[in-house]
C-alpha cells in the first residue's frame, strides 16, 4: 500500500475544493485500513468515499484514506425477500442499478444519489420519499481504538432525518466496512412523491417496474441538479429544518403560502424555499453562488476555496434567520 504525502484532493471532492492531504492512502482491503490507523495513530484521520458531502475548508493536516473496499454478494435468499451485502467502496448508483437488475425492489428511489455505500448509513440518505433505513439491515465497523469489527443492526444505528449514530455519539469512531439491505423480490413501488407519477404517466407507464422508478428518478434529477463534474456542489448544502408545532404555527400566520410537510408531531419546511424567499435562488458571489433551479445546492462557479463557500452558507443561514427564525443546518461536513 503507497502512502503519498501532499496528495491533491481537488478531484476527491464534488466541490472541486484545491486542498491537499498531508498524507494519503486508499485501503483496498480491511488489513489496509488496521495497518493505516496503527501506523499514523497520532495524526487525525479521515475516511473519504465519495467526497460528495464534504466541504474542505483548508489543507487536510492529517491522513486521508478512500475507501476502495469492493464487493456486492447475496447473503441471505428467501422466498420473499434477499439480504445483500455491499463493501463499503462500491459505488452507491453502481449497487442500485446492480438491484434493479437483479430484480430486487427498495432502493430504487434512491437513484444516481453520488458516493459510496460506506458513507450511506452516516446521514441514513434519503430521496424521493425513502431513506436507506427503510431497507437497511445492518452493517459492519471497524473500531479505529480497538480494532475489532462491531456489526450493528437499524436501532444501534439511530437513523433520524439525514442522521445517524455515526454523526454524534460514534462520531470518527467507526470505519464502515460493509452495508446489509433487506430487499423485496415482490417490491412495493412508491410514487406518490414529487414528480415521479406525472414523469411516468407522461410516457404512457401506468403500471411501473423499479427499473422505470429508477430511470424516472434519475430523469427528473439530472433535469434540476447540477452535475458535480462539471459544476461543483455537494447537494443539499442544509438539511429541512423540522419545527414544532408552536413554531410552526407562528410560521405559517406569518406565511401561509410556505409549503411545508406534516409528520407525527413536527412539520418540515423546505429549506430551498426559506432561502429562495430570502433572495438568493441563482445568486453569485465571486465564485459561489445558490443554484438558479434549487437553490438549496450551492455551487463552485470554478475556484471558490472551502472558506468562501462556508461564508456564503453562514451569510444564508443568518439571513434566514433574520427573516424567519428558523436556523437551518449544515447538511455537509466541514473539514
Ligand atoms: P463522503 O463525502 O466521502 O463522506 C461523507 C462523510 O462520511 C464524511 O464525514 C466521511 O468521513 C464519512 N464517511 C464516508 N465513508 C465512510 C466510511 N466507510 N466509514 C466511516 N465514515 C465514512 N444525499 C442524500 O441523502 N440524498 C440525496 O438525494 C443526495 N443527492 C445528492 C446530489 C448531489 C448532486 C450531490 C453532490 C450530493 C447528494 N447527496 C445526497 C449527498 C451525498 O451524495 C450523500 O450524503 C452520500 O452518501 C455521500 O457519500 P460519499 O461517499 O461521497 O461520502
Ligand atoms: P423537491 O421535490 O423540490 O422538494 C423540496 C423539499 O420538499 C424536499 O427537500 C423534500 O424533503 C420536501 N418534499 C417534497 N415532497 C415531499 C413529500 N411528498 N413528502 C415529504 N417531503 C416532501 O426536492 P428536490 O430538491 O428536487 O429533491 C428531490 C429529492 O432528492 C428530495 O427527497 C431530496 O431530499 C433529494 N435530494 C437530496 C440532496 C442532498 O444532498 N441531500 C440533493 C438533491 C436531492 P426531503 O428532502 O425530506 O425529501
Amino acid at each position: 500500500m503507497i502512502v503519498q504525502s501532499n496528495h491533491s484532493l481537488k478531484d476527491l471532492n464534488t466541490f472541486g475544493i484545491d486542498v491537499t492531504a498531508k498524507y494519503f492512502a486508499e485501503a483496498s482491503h480491511m488489513d489496509d485500513f488496521i495497518e493505516l490507523l496503527q501506523q499514523y495513530h497520532n495524526e487525525e484521520i479521515l475516511i473519504l468515499g465519495g467526497g460528495s458531502n464534504v466541504l474542505f475548508t483548508k489543507d487536510f493536516d492529517g491522513l486521508v484514506i478512500k475507501n476502495n473496499l469492493k464487493g456486492i454478494s447475496i447473503v441471505e435468499d428467501h422466498p420473499e425477500y434477499v439480504v445483500v451485502k455491499a463493501a463499503a467502496g462500491e459505488i452507491w448508483h453502481e449497487l442500485v442499478l446492480w438491484t434493479i437488475e437483479k430484480g430486487f425492489g427498495g432502493i430504487e428511489n434512491l437513484s444516481l444519489i453520488p458516493g459510496c455505500v460506506g458513507a450511506s448509513p452516516m446521514q441514513n440518505i434519503g430521496a424521493y420519499g425513502v431513506e436507506l433505513k427503510d431497507c437497511f439491515h445492518s452493517l459492519e465497523a471497524l473500531n479505529r481504538t480497538t480494532k475489532e469489527i462491531t456489526t450493528f443492526n437499524a436501532a444501534q444505528c439511530a437513523f433520524g432525518y439525514r442522521e445517524s449514530v455515526f454523526k454524534h455519539e460514534y462520531k470518527n469512531q467507526f470505519i464502515i466496512l460493509s452495508v446489509s439491505l433487506k430487499l423485496f423480490k415482490h417490491p412495493i413501488i412508491k410514487i406518490e412523491y414529487g414528480d415521479i407519477r406525472a414523469a411516468l404517466t407522461e410516457k404512457g407507464i401506468q403500471k411501473p417496474t423499479i427499473k422505470d422508478v429508477s430511470d424516472a428518478v434519475i430523469a427528473i434529477r439530472q433535469s434540476k441538479l447540477p452535475d458535480p463534474k462539471t459544476l461543483g456542489n455537494a447537494g443539499s448544502f442544509f438539511k429541512n429544518p423540522i419545527i414544532d408545532t408552536a413554531t410552526f404555527d407562528t410560521f405559517h400566520h406569518a406565511y401561509p403560502q410556505a409549503p411545508f410537510y406534516k409528520n407525527e408531531s413536527s412539520y418540515k419546511i423546505p429549506a430551498g424555499w426559506l432561502i429562495e424567499q430570502c433572495g438568493w435562488k441563482g445568486k453569485v458571489v465571486g465564485h459561489v453562488g445558490a443554484h438558479a433551479k434549487q437553490a438549496l445546492v450551492l455551487v463552485n462557479y470554478g475556484s471558490a476555496t472551502g472558506e468562501e463557500i462556508k461564508k456564503i452558507a453562514f451569510d444564508i443561514q443568518h439571513s434566514v434567520f433574520q427573516k424567519f427564525n428558523i436556523r437551518i443546518e449544515p447538511e455537509v461536513n466541514f473539514y
